[in-house]
C-alpha cells in the first residue's frame, strides 16, 4: 500500500516548509533576535528551570503567565489571550475553527505562507489579493475583494512578512470595517514597527490581535499569544490541543518577560542596525532595497539564485524567495558584525 493512494491530495500537492541547515552559518534567514540573553539572567533562568515539575502535565490554562502578557503587553481591560505553540499554533487553531464547508480565507499576498498552507489543510477557499509592484497594498481593491468573496477570515500581517511594509493603518481601519468576518492581525514584528492594534480590541468586534515571542529573542521556547474578545477566544479554546504549551516553555516565558526590558533593549539596538544596514544595502550597484518597519529587509538582486549561492559559500545564510518573489532575497537584521559581514560578502556575491 502506498501513501499516495490514502493521502489528502492537497497534501501530496504541498511542499514541507523548508527550514535551511544553518550549521557553522553566519545565520540571517529567520528574523531571529540575534542577542543571547545576559549571563546572569540566563543562570537564573537555568535554576528555575532546573525546578519545573516535568513529570507533571502543564497547566492547559496558565493564569498567571495569560495575567503577565496581559499586563506586559497592553492587553485592554475586557479582553483575554489564548497561548499558542509559536503564533503558527494560533493560526492554524483560528482556521481550524473558522472552516466551515465553503469558507473563505483573505489575505493580501505575497504575504506569510503558513496562512494558506492553513487554509489548504482545513479545506477553506484561499483568496490572495495582490499586492502593487511595490509590495503596498491597495486597499480599495482589498475591500472590493471582500464584497465579492465575503471571506469569513482575514489575515493581515502588519508589518508584512516578507516584504517588511507596514500598511497605513487608516487602510488596515477601512478593512476591519468592510470585513463580512473576522480580521486576524498579526502582529509578529510590532516590536520592531512601534505600531499595534491591540487598542482597537475594543473598537472592533470582528479583531483579534496575534503576537509572538519569537521575534523578541524566544523563538527557540515556541510561544505565541492571541487577545481578543472572550466570545471569541473561547470557541478557539475549544481546538487548541490542551497541553500545546510545555512546562519548561511556561516557565522560561514567566522568568524572561518579568524581565521584558531587556529584549526590548535589545529590540531598540536591532532597530538602529536596521537604519545602518539599509543604508548599506542601498549603496551596493544593482539592489534594491524595499523599506521595512520589521528585523529585516526584502532585496532585489539581478540574479538571485546566484547571490544566495554566492553568500552561502561565504558562510551566510539568507532566505531566497525567487522565483515567489521574483529575483528576491530576505536578509535579517543581525548583530553589527553579523551585518558587516553580510554587506562584504553581498558585494562579492554580486560580482
Ligand atoms: N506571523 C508572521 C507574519 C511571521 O512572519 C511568523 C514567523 N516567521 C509567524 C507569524 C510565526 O511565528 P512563530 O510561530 O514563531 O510565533
Amino acid at each position: 500500500m502506498s501513501p499516495d493512494k490514502l493521502v489528502r491530495a492537497e497534501v501530496l500537492g504541498m511542499s514541507a516548509y523548508h527550514v535551511a541547515d544553518a550549521g557553522g552559518m553566519v545565520k540571517l534567514d529567520a528574523m531571529e533576535n540575534p542577542y543571547p540573553l545576559p549571563e546572569a539572567m540566563r543562570r537564573e533562568l537555568g535554576e528555575r528551570l532546573a525546578r519545573v515539575a516535568l513529570n507533571r502535565y502543564p497547566e492547559p490554562n496558565p493564569g498567571e503567565l495569560c495575567e503577565l502578557i496581559k499586563r506586559k503587553m497592553q492587553v485592554p481591560a475586557g479582553m483575554d489571550v489564548l497561548l499558542g505553540n509559536g503564533s503558527d499554533d494560533l493560526i492554524q487553531i483560528i482556521t481550524l475553527a473558522l472552516a466551515k464547508p465553503g469558507a473563505t480565507m483573505m489575505y493580501p499576498a505575497p504575504t506569510f505562507v503558513v496562512y494558506s498552507m492553513n487554509a489548504t489543510f482545513m479545506g477553506m477557499k484561499a483568496a490572495p489579493v495582490p499586492l502593487r509592484e511595490d509590495f503596498s497594498l491597495d486597499a480599495d481593491a482589498f475591500i472590493a475583494r471582500m464584497r465579492a468573496e465575503k471571506p469569513a477570515l482575514v489575515f493581515l500581517a502588519y508589518p508584512n512578512n516578507p516584504t517588511g511594509v507596514l500598511y497605513p493603518a487608516s487602510d488596515i481601519n477601512r478593512i476591519i470595517e468592510a470585513a463580512p468576518g473576522l480580521v486576524v492581525l498579526d502582529e509578529a514584528y510590532h516590536v520592531f514597527a512601534g505600531k499595534t492594534f491591540m487598542g482597537e480590541l475594543a473598537r472592533y468586534p470582528n479583531l483579534v490581535v496575534l503576537r509572538t515571542v519569537s521575534k523578541l529573542g524566544l523563538a527557540g521556547i515556541r510561544l505565541g499569544y492571541l487577545a481578543g474578545r472572550p466570545e471569541w477566544l473561547r470557541e478557539f479554546n475549544k481546538v487548541r490541543q490542551v497541553y500545546n504549551v510545555n512546562v519548561l516553555t511556561q516557565a522560561a516565558a514567566l522568568f524572561v518577560l518579568e524581565r521584558l526590558d531587556v529584549l526590548e533593549a535589545q529590540a531598540a539596538q536591532i532597530r538602529a542596525e536596521r537604519a545602518e544596514l539599509g543604508k548599506a544595502l542601498k549603496a551596493l550597484p544593482g539592489v534594491t532595497v524595499f523599506p521595512s518597519e520589521a528585523n529585516f529587509f526584502l532585496v532585489r538582486v539581478p540574479d538571485a539564485p546566484r547571490t544566495y549561492e554566492g553568500l552561502k559559500r561565504q558562510g551566510v545564510l539568507v532566505r531566497s524567495l525567487h522565483p515567489g518573489i521574483a529575483q528576491c532575497l530576505r536578509v535579517t537584521v543581525g548583530t553589527p558584525d553579523e551585518n558587516r559581514i553580510l554587506v562584504t560578502a553581498l558585494k562579492e556575491a554580486l560580482q
